[in-house]
């Protein structure tokens, strides 16, 4: 028994070790109270349970097919071995899939509210996140906000950005990132590799940011290691809310209550989210494509 023992130590370590929030860098920082920082950053160990870090592709990756010129001329119109067909448009189906293939607002007496989503691709067309994870980010979303304030989301508009956004840093990246894509009357959600800190050493999943220049200019960025509730986060921060104290909260960062994936906006969240829905229905900063109202 006594030689088991610290195989079964090893293997309990790695078990622990696994199954730790683990974002990149050191230990995270008490998470901001609301209205600490002016923009709200998010705490990656505090949003997104068991969500993993996305690996994200290198630059470049794309391996051209060596071209082996055979000097002698050959006869057989069949026999090249490297000619596989797989030549589809990546980078444009993958775009026109995020467009079309993402979960709609339902038909209804919900307000729709348009995302244009900008999300970085490589030199070889390869997005920094696929159809299956920005679908998870938005029917987290259209779940939450239905149930709160009559209110559903769908993508209207999608660009990919150039591999130079992949890694956001500094507040003035930020800025750079939203500002020549800003429109009013809809909402723009960025998708990038990264997503430092700017208050703490380390990364964040998400911020919900406002220009600097013109703070009625935002948008909301999304890392490549967002938890699948993250984007519904950024939203709450869109629609007025601060970080809040609430038990089970997805605008409660603190440690403890249930997973992000089972959590909803407080019924005095909602309350405020409903206020500031009527308010930017009415200043045009946010349209509804189909609403309750019209
Ligand atoms: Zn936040």
């Amino acid at each position: 028994m006594a030689r088991l023992t610290p195989v079964v130590a090893l293997l309990l370590g790695l078990m622990f070790v696994s199954s730790c929030s683990s974002p990149a860098g050191p230990p995270a920082a008490a998470s901001p109270l609301a209205g600490a920082q002016s923009p709200s950053a998010e705490n990656p160990a505090s949003l997104g349970h068991g969500i993993q870090k996305a690996p994200i592709p290198s630059a470049a990756v794309a391996v051209a097919a060596s071209e082996q010129a055979n000097k002698e001329p050959n006869k057989e119109p069949n026999k090249e071995p490297n000619k596989a067909p797989n030549k589809e448009p990546k980078p444009v189906s993958e775009i026109e899939a995020l467009l079309i293939q993402t979960p709609r607002c339902a038909e209804g007496s919900l307000d729709c509210f348009g995302i244009h989503l900008h999300i970085v691709g490589d030199e070889a067309g390869e997005l920094v996140r696929d159809l299956a994870w920005v679908s998870e980010q938005l029917a987290g979303a259209q779940d939450r906000f239905t149930t709160s304030i009559d209110a559903t989301f769908e993508i209207v508009a999608v660009d990919a950005l150039e591999g130079d956004k992949r890694e956001i840093v500094s507040r003035l990246d930020r800025d750079r990132l939203g500002r020549p894509h800003f429109s009013r009357g809809l909402i723009h959600v960025f998708v990038v590799g990264s997503l430092a800190n700017v208050d703490d050493p380390g990364e964040i999943r998400g911020v919900h940011w406002r220009d600097r220049s013109n703070t009625a200019r935002r948008w909301v960025i999304l890392s490549s290691i967002a938890g699948a509730m993250t984007l519904t986060h950024e939203l709450g921060h869109f629609f007025s809310l601060p970080h809040s104290r609430y038990e089970n909260s997805l605008m409660n960062k603190r440690p403890g209550g249930l997973p992000f994936s089972e959590r909803g906006f407080h019924p005095r969240e909602a309350q405020r989210m409903r206020r500031a829905k009527k308010t930017m229905l009415k200043d045009g900063s946010l349209k509804a494509r189909t609403s309750s109202s019209d």
